[in-house]
């Protein structure tokens, strides 16, 4: 792709390319924000031509631009206001305007309450060392130098490296730091691959199962996007969210899920939300919410896709030409008949059953007439954009969840045309710029995003075809040495919280733990060594956009105040601990934080985004948008897959047929050769996107005399990104965890609105207050994910951590976790106090 770039003008001229249509449907967006601001909490920014860090809140105050990094899926720009070396005012975006590709980037409550994060007690004051004696989690900590910390680090990381190999060596998952270029994950790995690399993961904790299995499917490595918001509302009729909420898990104004959602509604898209819970998304956005049973997405969609069939309602020529598998004349030679995709839903295939919408009606719960009735609107309403959150494959066997959603934008033959989409997640034009340099890993081996804790307790005994593994046959080695640098994961991020602790808190296993941050989680209180962090506030840094739709972004981060306390820039610790280790200058390359910002800039961002200004007017400007195509931003909509659907033969997908591989050979191969050793049901590798029933799954939790009869999912928080800011009371107030409760269930257990109720399985018990409502439907409960453990003398969390629940246990291919896929049971503990 060739990308010319050139800046945002005061006259807000990307407005000037857009269409009447697209152009009066931001504008009604505008008018009809008090509906956003209701749903989402969110506040429109007024427009500003203005692109500069003063010109309002407090007088004479010095204003500072700055960030929030955390990993929500935005980005957004803070102006931080500094009075007597103090921040006393965090301002949102005054650049950009109200226009679709121009949009100001308005911080949502998390990053506008920066300063109880600056401030607020949770932060880490100075290095800190478990006293010799105690165990881990006990407390005790002995304030050490930076100069003994580094120290000790280093000694431990070679002692490891040395006894047990590089391959014990590991940094462990966290997002906090994912999301700055330079303040990132890659401060560690530099580190390590200096010292001969270390063991390192793929996949992630947000979309692993989809990440995955794309590759079998599209022949993508990764995710295969959809087309953007934007496009849809230049050119399609339906838009679907699937198990998709971007108003509660994309608030920023930077996020296309934010603004252009509102935009396609007022453009008139018929909106569609599927979704277990009724999500701000559905509340805001939908014409219809479809509730099916959590982990049936599959299902459903064998029932809609058996009446499209039945009725002819199915773009068949698509099928015959781009895809394989979905009917017998289109599967590969050598594979036994009746393994197609019409096969297993007309019932010739292995399990003879006919997937007829009654027979999801079933499983999901969905009427077999609303499940033939949405089948014709898709047909109908053609160009349709079905968009999967990442819900749907944080299941057991989610792979084929996934897929499935793919399968049903094939089927309607919407895949690279504009207005359509490939069922992957809304479209985005990803960023240009780079981000600090980790260097190469020497060690090859790495183990799924999940596999960590299993790396720990017996990574030696791990292999590729039962764990996942890729690079080496089998681990050599246990997890022996392991930083947690901005991540949450050791205490409630993971999963089965309160074994996990007991994992970290055996020393014979993970023998040294560091954790870097500048709040003190509950990961901090495992670890042996804890150092301090800076915030974004007190530093310098890079920030790029991330999932923003059409329009990428670049933010300038500089230190408004001094680092507080005895804290650190990330660079400066690991920097710091590389001299230990003898390679300091290797590390640095001579430069300090400040020099790699503008070596960065200069060097990699501005040659990748020619319109970016020189360094000193960019920290003027603070934020810099871009398009794939500048001159004509609208034209640069994101048409996924546009080339393939062009001309196949010349531009192929990286499956071995080159085509959509609904039946996949390759997967057909593994199901054969991989091994489930200590599989649960529904541990199974399938060809094509069929429903299989799992453990702990819908069918499991209506057997009769269930002991554990509810779903448990767990949603996004808006007071919290993932674990981020959920220590501060601001946001704790302003947004209160509770668990969702339908009224039926609640009834039937005593429970009114408000009471306290316990939510335990052979797993752990949470207890917590509850909010009975219809927003979740029958048999299943929602507790927002990310909420900070609060341990009692009896093991029982009063945080409201759904992870205490959550199984260890991966899905078959990515080897990922399956959060959603929890069953509990819900009794009342003590009455509430509301009327
Ligand atoms: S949490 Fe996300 S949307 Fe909110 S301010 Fe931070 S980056 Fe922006």
């Amino acid at each position: 792709m060739s990308v010319e770039t050139r800046p945002v003008g005061p006259e807000g001229s990307v407005t000037k390319g857009l269409s009447r249509r697209s152009f009066m449907t931001w504008s009604a967006a505008v008018g009809g924000g008090t509906a956003l601001v209701a749903g989402g909490g969110y506040f429109l920014g007024m427009p500003s031509g203005s692109a500069a860090a003063q010109g309002d809140g407090i007088p004479d105050a010095k204003t500072v631009w700055s960030a929030c990094v955390v990993n929500c899926g935005s980005r957004c720009p803070l102006r931080l206001q500094v009075v007597d070396g103090q921040i006393a005012r965090v301002l949102p975006d005054n650049t950009g305007d109200d226009s679709l590709l121009g949009r100001q980037i308005r911080a949502c409550v998390r990053g506008r309450n920066m300063r109880e994060r600056v401030y607020g007690p949770g932060r880490i004051k100075t290095p800190l060392k478990r006293r010799e004696g105690t165990k881990r989690g006990d407390g005790v900590w002995d304030e050490i130098s930076w100069d003994e910390a580094s120290e000790l680090f280093a000694k431990e990381m070679l002692r490891c490296a040395e006894t047990y190999g590089n391959e014990s060596l590991f940094s462990v998952y966290g997002s906090g730091v994912w999301n700055a270029h330079i303040s990132s994950s890659a401060l560690a790995g530099r580190l390590f691959n200096l010292v001969g690399g270390s063991l390192s993961y793929y996949s992630n904790y947000s979309y692993s199962q989809i990440g995955t299995i794309t590759r079998f499917h599209y022949g993508i490595p990764d995710e295969c996007t959809s087309n953007s918001f934007e496009n849809s509302i230049q050119h399609g009729r339906m838009l679907v969210l699937w198990g998709n909420n971007p108003q509660e898990t994309r608030m920023s104004g930077g996020g296309n899920t934010f603004t252009s959602v509102q935009a396609a509604k007022t453009a008139g898209l018929r909106i569609v939300v599927v979704d277990p819970r009724y999500s701000d998304s559905a509340a805001v956005l939908a014409d219809q919410w479809i509730s099916p049973r959590p982990g049936t997405d599959a299902a459903l969609i064998a029932g809609i896709i058996k009446h499209l069939v039945d009725n002819d309602l199915q773009d068949q020529k698509f099928l015959d030409d781009f895809c394989v598998g979905f009917d017998e004349h289109t599967m590969p030679e050598g594979v036994p008949a009746n393994l197609s995709y019409r096969s297993y839903i007309d019932g010739k295939g292995p399990d003879g059953v006919v997937k007829s919408p009654e027979w999801a009606e079933e499983i999901t719960g969905v009427p077999a007439h609303t499940i033939r009735q949405f089948a014709v609107d898709l047909a109908m309403t053609k160009p349709v954009n079905i968009t999967q959150g990442w819900g749907p494959q944080r299941h057991a066997n989610g792979e084929n969840q996934a897929r499935a959603i793919y399968l049903l934008s094939n089927v309607l033959g919407q895949v690279g045309i504009p207005g359509g989409g490939t069922g992957g997640r809304e479209g985005y034009f990803w960023p240009l710029t780079s981000w600090f340099p980790a260097g190469e890993n020497p060690v090859q081996a790495s183990i799924s995003n999940f596999g960590w804790s299993d790396a720990i307790d017996h990574g030696s005994e791990m292999t590729a075809t039962k764990d996942g593994v890729r690079g080496v046959d089998r681990l050599p080695s246990d997890i022996k040495f392991m930083v947690e640098f901005g991540g949450n994961m050791l205490a409630s991020q993971h999963a089965d919280n309160g074994a996990l602790r007991e994992l970290l808190r055996d020393e014979s296993k993970c023998e040294f733990i560091c954790v870097i941050d500048n709040q003190f989680t509950g990961s901090a209180e495992l670890a042996d060594l804890v150092l301090p962090d800076t915030t974004t506030a007190e530093r310098w840094d890079l920030v790029p956009s991330e999932y923003t739709g059409d329009m990428a972004y670049l933010i300038m981060a500089e230190p408004a105040i001094e680092p507080l306390h005895n804290s650190r820039p990330g660079y400066d610790i690991f920097a710091g601990i590389a001299e230990k280790a003898g390679v300091g200058k290797e590390y640095t390359e001579g430069r300090t934080l400040e020099q790699w910002a503008r070596h960065m800039y200069e060097n990699e961002h501005r040659p990748a985004v020619p319109s970016l200004p020189d360094f000193e007017t960019f920290r003027q400007l603070g934020v810099h948008r871009y398009y794939a195509d500048m001159d004509n931003p609208e034209a640069g909509t994101h048409v996924s897959l546009r080339s393939f659907r062009e001309d196949p033969v010349s531009n192929p997908l990286g499956t071995p047929s080159g085509k959509i591989e609904i039946f996949s050979l390759e997967l057909y191969d593994m199901s054969q050769t991989w091994e489930f050793p200590d599989g649960k049901k529904g541990d199974r590798i399938t060809s094509i996107p069929e429903y299989v029933a799992t453990w702990e799954g819908a069918e499991e939790a209506r057997q009769p005399g269930a002991q554990y009869p509810i779903q448990l999912i767990g949603h996004h928080h808006k007071s919290r990104t993932h674990s981020t800011y959920g220590n501060l009371a601001k946001s704790k107030e302003a947004h209160h965890q509770v668990l969702w409760l339908n009224p039926l269930d609640a009834r039937a257990r005593g429970i009114a609105d408000g009471d306290i109720v316990g939510i335990f399985n052979d797993r752990g018990r949470v207890q917590i207050e509850v909010r009975v409502t219809p927003r979740i439907m029958p048999g299943v409960a929602s507790l927002p994910q990310g909420a900070w453990i609060q341990w009692d003398e009896n093991g029982v969390d009063h945080g409201g951590s759904n992870n205490v629940l959550t199984s260890l246990h991966p899905t078959p291919v990515a080897k990922g976790n399956c959060q959603h896929t929890t069953l509990v049971q819900v009794e009342l503990v003590s009455a509430g106090t509301k009327a």
